[in-house]
């Protein structure tokens, strides 16, 4: 019983503060919840064939990989002020708990009961979205610090801690962007909190009160060249106290107190949820309402599931948000999307699939869209894409997409 109190302070400690106003456009809020088809996630249609709005996920589709950087902020270049890449023991627990991520996205868990949560019967126990994990040390002393912010976590003063495009860290989101070495991707911000960090470190994290409040970024489907944040701060001074305090303070051994360290994971996990575009609330439940959803942040709540039309959003920002950006160049569904009717496409999109245009369908294109490169265009009979403004096919590289089936000398026109 000890261990589940512990847990429950533990969760407690997990809270996050966003700012709901920067860049959100949530997406299709009133769609994708009136049909509920039941099961899909049993069935497997090798190569299934939905439109863009009735896309639904099958255990046939191969995941999208979105890229995070994890940036390692050190004080200075004399001390150990974070983790150490170069231990073995630290850079292993760093690697499971960033793993740990990627097994709650691909593993939901269907709750006993969907009631408070969600009004369909279907269930998807994986997204099909991973996060491949960079890690990157860096020496930044401004950075490091949270409180350069003017956060103050423990009175409870959040201002300036949320990834946003003017908080602490604004310009480091844009130097790192800019800078060539660096892979693309979400940028996730391991920092400290200055002012306690020595008598911390000096003592392995006796005494460790800091609260751990993470904070993360709405995905933008207006500025689709944004950078994308997420803040997590003292989670080495957390890892002192779990490594040197916790277990003589709660009569274990680090074997223990390793998997309560790792089990603080749902809380980054959560936050990635946030980079997706996901909500406390959404249009099944008010804030913190779905006791199984990975996007409540109340303590005990079981915090492993997503309803399908959650993650089907998440998909939508892939597809249309400034994530577009961050998403492997190989990254491929190999679903098929139908564009069964006439339509105009006058916004940057990024697909993960085939498109298949149906007989007689004219597909105009106004802005670039980006493609897999292993993606198939199908033209049906006399269905064509017209090419206006800054409309062209793309791979993501920026190469010219050419893989076209039934294409015939009048299927493209250029305006
Ligand atoms: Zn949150």
């Amino acid at each position: 019983m000890k261990l589940f109190v512990y847990f429950s302070i533990l969760i407690s400690f997990i809270s996050c503060a966003v700012n709901p106003t920067i860049g959100l456009t949530m997406p299709n809020q009133q769609s994708g919840n009136t049909t509920t088809p039941s099961n899909t996630s049993n069935s497997n249609q090798g190569g299934q064939l939905t439109t863009i709005d009735n896309f639904k996920i099958t255990n046939d589709l191969n995941p999208i990989t979105l890229n995070v950087n994890v940036f390692v902020l050190k004080r200075d270049n004399k001390n150990q002020t974070n983790f150490d890449l170069k231990n073995a023991e630290e850079k292993q627990l760093l690697t499971e708990y960033f793993d740990k991520i990627n097994t709650y996205w691909n593993n939901f868990k269907k709750p006993q009961d969907f009631s408070g949560c969600y009004t369909g019967t279907d269930f998807y126990s994986d997204s099909k979205i991973r996060f491949k994990f960079n890690f990157i040390e860096l020496v930044d002393a401004y950075a490091w610090d949270y409180m350069n912010s003017g956060a103050d976590l423990a009175a409870k003063k959040y201002n300036g801690l949320s990834p946003s495009e003017n908080w602490y860290l604004s310009n480091l989101d844009k130097k790192l962007s800019a800078d060539s070495s660096i892979p693309k991707g979400v940028f996730l911000y391991l920092t400290m909190e200055g002012k306690n960090f020595d008598e911390l470190n000096k003592t392995k994290g006796k005494g460790f009160h800091l609260i751990g409040t993470e904070a993360s970024q709405f995905p933008s489907t207006t500025n689709l060249e944004r950078t994308s944040s997420v803040h997590v701060p003292n989670r080495y001074l957390k890892y002192l106290w779990h490594r040197y305090q916790a277990p003589i303070e709660h009569k274990t051994n680090w074997n223990d107190t390793r998997n309560w360290h790792l089990g603080d994971a749902v809380g980054t996990a959560h936050e990635l949820g946030h980079t997706l575009g996901l909500s406390h609330s959404n249009e099944y439940h008010g804030v913190n309402k779905c006791q199984y959803s990975i996007m409540s942040q109340a303590a005990g709540h079981a915090r492993n599931y997503l309803q399908p039309t959650e993650i089907l959003k998440a998909h939508k920002n892939l597809r249309e948000s400034n994530l577009i950006q961050f998403v492997t160049d190989d990254s491929f569904l190999g679903n098929t999307f139908s564009i069964n009717k006439n339509e105009t496409w006058s916004k940057k999109q990024r697909f993960y699939s085939n498109l298949k245009l149906e007989d007689q369908v004219i597909l105009t294109i106004t802005e670039p869209i980006i493609l897999p490169p292993q993606a198939k265009v199908t033209f049906g009979k006399n269905a064509k894409i017209i090419f206006t403004k800054n409309g062209k096919l793309t791979q993501p590289n920026g190469a010219e997409f050419s893989n076209f089936v039934n294409k015939s000398s009048n299927s493209i026109t250029k305006n």
